[in-house]
């Protein structure tokens, strides 16, 4: 066990200098006094990508600096010297590498916890959630994902179940809790005709007063509206932006995160006792445990323009501690060095660019009774790609093994289109990585440069008061 697990929060206060500050002898320059019990921050925006190295970061940036001309708004957050940057470390009670539901759960309950649980100790004692303090101190609550709403990372700000497999349960428990705004995949945990127990989760929202929405336009319609909201836009998760781009019946059924997190803070802001907000790119971590170089990008982008909404609105509203972090990493993505001094690495990796779908599409739309050579073609289609009559060889070898799996095909294709793209996977889990943290508005200053995920919660409840 590791020595943090005995660290009590008036511990972490004092060996962060937070506790000095509590007591207005600042550690930090510059950084205001505040006095325990009252509040900086009012509101927070947690933003948070799934399973994101560095690697896949800076892949982004440099896919924008070659095709927009500019950095990626992560970058700018530096740049601009918006944020401060820290580094945090993500493992979790039962190993140095987390899963995403110990690793919400070190944020939402404060402690490190084994993986698979939400905000459920080692020794089986209930963790008190963020957003059980957030609704005690009147704060709106809400939650916006790309996943399955009732996926781990939302779910860890606001619930307590043994396993993270029990979405039906995590739907339950986000009424009972009153989170005011659940938007993202996973109709099914919500839906009597696929939950397990037959219960109506749809039915008993429009009960406690939320407004139900299923559509893009749906959501569009209930934009200037107040209240609870409910919004589920899929069965499983929301399908990847890449499919979005390129099919126009999924674009037109499906919020992009942008257009959910905008929603999101209409619905919340202006409450009189603020609110906490987690918004979660969820698919950087699918796309990466697929080794899936075409779906990554455009996710992590989406993400990207997020960080400009949350920007915004602080810019707007000086009481907002914005957070933008990721839970671990996953994939070990990254780009590398390929041919004669490198030189092929920029046009293999700009390859990337005509790519068209996720492998998840194909598995899902490819006919059942595809050869692997049919599927070797809606490949080559898929992505505009130009390959070689070995690398044929190889993609068609992929798709005779693959049994339909996304995750499978992933594994098979990295060292060939490592090839292709110069681009390579260390793994198709998650990694050890030290994560990127930044942090703006009220209360910033008291996160460490180096820090564990677990802390984190501490210092949010101090700068809020919570
Ligand atoms: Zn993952």
């Amino acid at each position: 066990m590791s020595k943090t697990h005995k660290f009590s929060r008036r511990h972490f206060l004092q060996a962060t200098g937070l506790g000095s500050l509590l007591l207005g002898a600042s550690r930090l320059g510059a950084a205001p006094a505040i006095t325990s019990g009252r509040a900086k921050a009012k509101n927070l925006i947690f933003l948070v990508v799934d399973g994101m190295t560095n690697g896949t970061l800076a892949a982004t940036n440099t896919w924008l600096n070659k095709t927009q001309d500019r950095d990626s708004q992560w970058m700018h957050l530096y740049s601009d010297a918006v944020a401060r940057r820290s580094l945090m470390e993500t493992h979790s009670a039962s190993s140095i590498v987390t899963d995403s539901a110990a690793a919400s759960s070190s944020w939402g309950g404060g402690k490190r916890i084994p993986n698979r649980r939400i905000n459920v100790d080692a020794d089986g004692k209930e963790l008190t959630p963020l957003y059980t303090y957030g609704r005690q101190a009147g704060k709106k609550l809400g939650l916006v994902t790309t996943a399955r709403i009732t996926h781990a990372t939302p779910a860890g700000f606001a619930t307590n179940v043994i396993h993270r497999d029990m979405e039906d349960d995590i739907a339950e428990q986000y009424l009972q809790r009153e989170v005011d705004v659940l938007l993202g995949g996973g109709s099914r945990h919500f839906d009597p005709a696929k939950r397990k127990d037959g219960k109506d989760v749809f039915a008993q929202a429009r009960k406690q007063d939320y407004t139900v929405v299923r559509t893009r336009d749906e959501l569009a319609q209930t934009r200037k509206a107040k209240g609870k909201l409910l919004g589920t836009f899929s069965n499983s998760h929301v399908p990847y932006m890449i499919d979005r781009l390129h099919d126009s019946e999924i674009d037109r059924v499906t919020p992009s995160l942008e257009e959910m997190m905008t929603v999101a803070l209409d619905r919340l802001k202006g409450s009189k006792e603020g609110f906490l907000l987690q918004v979660e790119a969820g698919r950087v971590d699918h796309a990466a445990h697929n080794n899936d170089p075409a779906a990554i990008l455009p996710e992590q982008m989406e993400f990207d323009r997020c960080i400009a909404l949350g920007r915004r609105f602080a810019e707007e509203n000086e009481d907002t501690l914005v957070i933008v972090t990721t839970d671990h990493g996953t994939g070990g993505f990254v780009v590398n060095g390929y041919g004669h001094d490198y030189n092929l690495s920029t046009p293999m990796f700009m390859r990337l660019g005509k790519t068209r779908h996720s492998y998840e599409y194909l598995a899902d739309n490819a006919p059942k009774d595809a050869t692997p050579g049919e599927l070797r073609r809606q490949l080559v289609e898929n992505w505009g790609m130009e390959p070689s009559d070995q690398l044929q060889d190889q993609m068609e070898q992929a798709f005779r093994a693959w049994q339909g799996d996304p995750q499978l095909l992933g594994i098979y294709l990295r060292n060939p289109l490592y090839d292709y793209y110069a681009v390579n996977w260390t793994t198709h889990n998650h990694t050890g990585d030290l994560v990127e943290l930044a942090t703006w508005g009220p209360g910033s200053e008291a996160i460490p440069a180096y820090l564990e995920n677990w802390q984190l919660h501490h210092v949010i409840r101090d700068v809020m008061a919570l």
